[in-house]
C-alpha cells in the first residue's frame, strides 16, 4: 500500500497535467492557425484597396494593372472589379461578366455587407482545393473582390494533422469548414482517455479556429509525463514503503517489549491508600501499575497504558497486574471490607473474558474478604453500553463494585450515570486543584459534588495535596481522599509498613504525628 500510494499519486498527478499539457498544444497550434488565416485576410483587404482606385473604370484599361497586382500574391486565384453583383472584369477572364453567386455556387446575401468574406468548400471550375472569397462593396454600386485559394491554410493543417495528429478546422464567416486533405476519422474517446478540444475565433476578422487532439495524443502525453516522474515516484515508493516497514517493526517492537516486561517480570503495582473520613482511617488502596525496564529506567504509567490500549496488549497487561496483586495480598493483614481499586480499560470490559478474569481473582483473593472496586473510566461505558451495563450488573450482584474514574474529563453527556449501576464517583486531580487558598468559587467541583449526592454516590477526592483542599472537601461531605496529602502511592513493601504504622490513624492526627516526628527529626 505505502509502495503504491505515490505510484498512484504519480499517475494522477501526470494524468492531469498531460491534460492541460495537450490543452496548451491545442491553443499553441490554434493560435498559429489563426495567425495564418488573419495573415491571409489582412492581406485579401490590402488587395482590395490596393483595387479600389480601379473601380467603375473600363475593363480594357485596367487589366495589366490587374494582372500584375494579382502576380504580386502567389495565393490569389483571381481578382477583379464588381458591379453590383456581377464581376465585370477579373484577372482570371472566365470571370468576367458573370454573377458572383454562380462562380461560388451559393447565393450571395440579399444586401452585401461593405466588406464580406466567406470560406467555400467548392468553387466553379476548380475542383481541388478551398476557396475565401472576399467582397467589398462600397454604397456606389462599384466593388472590389478577391478569390484566395485557401490551399496554402490546407498545407499547414495538413502538417499540423500530420506531426500531431491533431485535427484543424478553419471558417470565414458563415462559409463552410475547411479541413485538412487527408483528414483522419473523427476523434472518439478512449475509456479514460478523451477527445480534446479548443476553439478560439479572431478578434479582426470573422475567422474561427477549432483544433482537436485525438484520445491517443493524450495517452502520449501521460505516458511521457509518468515516465519523467517515474523515477521521482519510485525513489517515493521506496521511502514509504521503508518507513511504514520502520514503524510497523516498532510497533511490533513496543509489543514485543510489553510481552518481554511481563515475562521478566519488569511490571511491579504500587498501592496508593484511600482515606476514609468517616471511619478516620485507611478503608482502602487503589492499584497501580509501574514497569522498570532491566536498564533500570522507569516508564511511565500513563504512557505505557496508553501503548497497551493502541498495541491490543492491554488485557494481557490487566492479567499480570491481577496475578501481581494476587501474589502481593497474600501477606496482607487487612480488615473485612478493605477497598481494593482497580484500573479497568474499556477494551478489557468489552472483551468477553472479562467478567471470567475478574471472578477468578476475586475467588483468589477470597481469603481476604475485600471489597473490590473496579475502578472505569466515562469513555469505556459509552461504547457498547447495554452489554456492559450487563456485566457490571453481574459482578455488582456477586459483590463486586464500580467506580468512576476520572470523572468530569471524560466529554460525554451524563445521561450513562442513570443507565449504569455505579458505586463511586471519583472526583478527578484536576477539579480538587479549584480549590484555593484564596477561597475562590469552585462552580464545577460544587456542582459535581451535588450530583453524586443526589445519585447516591460515594465520592473520592483524587489528588488530594492540601490542607486547604481536605478541609473545604470533608466540608463538602465527600466521603473518601485519595492524594499525595494523605499518602502517595507506595510499593508493595512499603504499603505493608505504611500501612502498619499509620493505616489507622485519623488523617489530622495522621499529620500531626507526622509533624511531631519531623520537629523530632530536627
Ligand atoms: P488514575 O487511575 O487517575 O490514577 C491516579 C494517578 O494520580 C496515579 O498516577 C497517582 O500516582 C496519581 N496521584 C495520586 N495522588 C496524587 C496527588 O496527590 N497528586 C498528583 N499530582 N498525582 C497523584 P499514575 O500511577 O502515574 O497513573 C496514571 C494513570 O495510569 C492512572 O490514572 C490510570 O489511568 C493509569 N493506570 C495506572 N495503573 C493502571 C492499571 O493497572 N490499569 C489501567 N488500566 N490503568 C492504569
Ligand atoms: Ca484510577
Ligand atoms: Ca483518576
Amino acid at each position: 500500500m505505502a509502495g503504491a500510494f505515490p505510484l498512484l499519486l504519480v499517475l494522477l498527478f501526470t494524468f492531469v497535467e498531460s491534460r492541460q499539457l495537450v490543452k496548451r498544444d491545442l491553443e499553441a497550434t490554434a493560435t498559429l492557425a489563426l495567425n495564418q488565416a488573419e495573415s491571409v485576410a489582412d492581406h485579401a483587404w490590402s488587395m482590395l484597396k490596393a483595387l479600389q482606385p480601379l473601380q467603375g473604370k473600363s475593363c480594357d484599361d485596367i487589366s495589366d494593372e490587374l494582372q500584375r497586382l494579382n502576380a504580386r500574391f502567389a495565393y490569389f486565384r483571381a481578382i477583379g472589379l464588381t458591379n453590383g453583383k456581377t464581376i465585370y472584369c477579373s484577372s482570371l477572364s472566365a470571370y468576367a461578366s458573370r454573377n458572383i453567386s454562380d462562380i461560388i455556387m451559393m447565393p450571395l446575401p440579399a444586401k452585401l455587407p461593405p466588406a464580406w468574406s466567406l470560406s467555400i468548400d467548392q468553387i466553379k471550375d476548380v475542383e481541388v482545393s478551398p476557396t475565401l472569397i472576399f467582397i467589398r462593396t462600397p454604397s456606389n454600386g462599384w466593388g472590389t473582390f478577391g478569390l484566395i485559394d485557401a490551399q496554402y491554410l490546407v498545407d499547414f493543417m495538413n502538417a499540423v494533422s500530420k506531426l500531431r495528429g491533431f485535427q484543424l478546422s478553419i471558417t470565414l464567416g458563415d462559409g463552410d469548414t475547411i479541413q485538412a486533405s487527408h483528414t483522419t476519422a473523427a476523434h472518439t474517446n478512449e475509456g479514460w482517455l478523451s477527445v480534446a478540444e479548443y476553439h478560439t475565433s479572431s478578434e479582426l476578422f470573422p475567422i474561427a479556429v477549432t483544433v482537436t487532439a485525438p484520445a491517443t495524443e493524450m495517452g502520449k502525453a501521460w505516458q511521457l509525463a509518468f515516465l519523467t516522474f517515474l523515477p521521482l515516484a519510485l525513489g517515493l515508493s521506496a521511502l514509504f514503503m521503508f518507513a511504514t516497514y520502520y514503524w510497523r517493526k516498532r510497533k511490533l517492537s513496543f509489543r514485543d517489549e510489553l510481552r518481554r516486561g511481563i515475562a521478566n517480570n519488569e511490571f511491579s503495582v504500587y498501592y496508593q491508600p484511600v482515606y476514609g473520613v468517616d471511619a478516620q482511617c485507611c478503608t482502602g488502596a487503589e492499584a497501580l501499575l509501574r514497569w522498570r525496564r532491566s536498564d533500570g529506567h522507569w516508564i511511565r504509567p500513563d504512557v505505557f497504558i496508553a501503548a497497551a490500549e493502541a498495541e491490543n496488549m492491554i488485557i494481557p497487561l490487566t492479567q499480570h497486574l491481577l496475578r501481581l496483586v494476587e501474589n502481593d495480598v497474600t501477606s496482607w493483614s487487612v480488615p473485612p471490607d478493605f477497598h481494593l481499586g482497580l484500573n479497568v480499560s474499556a477494551e478489557h470490559l468489552q472483551d468477553s473474558g472479562f467478567i471470567s478474569d475478574i471472578r477468578r481473582f476475586a475467588a483468589k483473593v477470597a481469603a481476604h474478604r475485600f471489597l473490590i472496586t473496579l475502578e472505569l473510566t466515562e469513555r469505556s461505558l459509552i461504547s457498547e453500553g447495554e452489554e456492559v451495563a450487563r456485566r457490571l450488573q453481574q459482578l455488582r450482584q456477586e459483590g463486586i463494585h464500580i467506580a468512576i474514574d476520572d470523572f468530569g474529563t471524560g466529554h460525554c453527556s451524563l445521561s450513562y450515570l442513570q443507565s449504569f449501576p455505579l458505586d463511586y464517583l471519583k472526583i478527578d486531580q484536576g477539579f480538587v486543584r479549584t480549590i484555593s487558598p484564596q477561597g475562590e468559587e469552585t462552580p464545577i467541583l460544587d456542582a459535581i459534588i451535588s450530583l453524586a449526592h443526589r445519585l447516591k454516590l460515594q465520592i473520592v477526592a483524587e489528588g488530594v495535596e492540601t490542607e486547604q483542599q481536605l478541609r473545604y472537601l470533608t466540608q463538602h461531605n465527600v466521603g473518601y481522599i485519595q492524594g499525595f496529602l494523605y499518602a502517595r502511592p507506595m510499593d508493595n513493601e512499603n504499603f505493608t509498613v505504611w500501612k502498619h504504622y499509620h493505616g489507622k490513624r485519623p488523617l489530622d492526627t495522621h499529620r500531626h504525628v507526622a509533624r511531631e516526628e519531623e520537629d523530632d527529626d530536627e
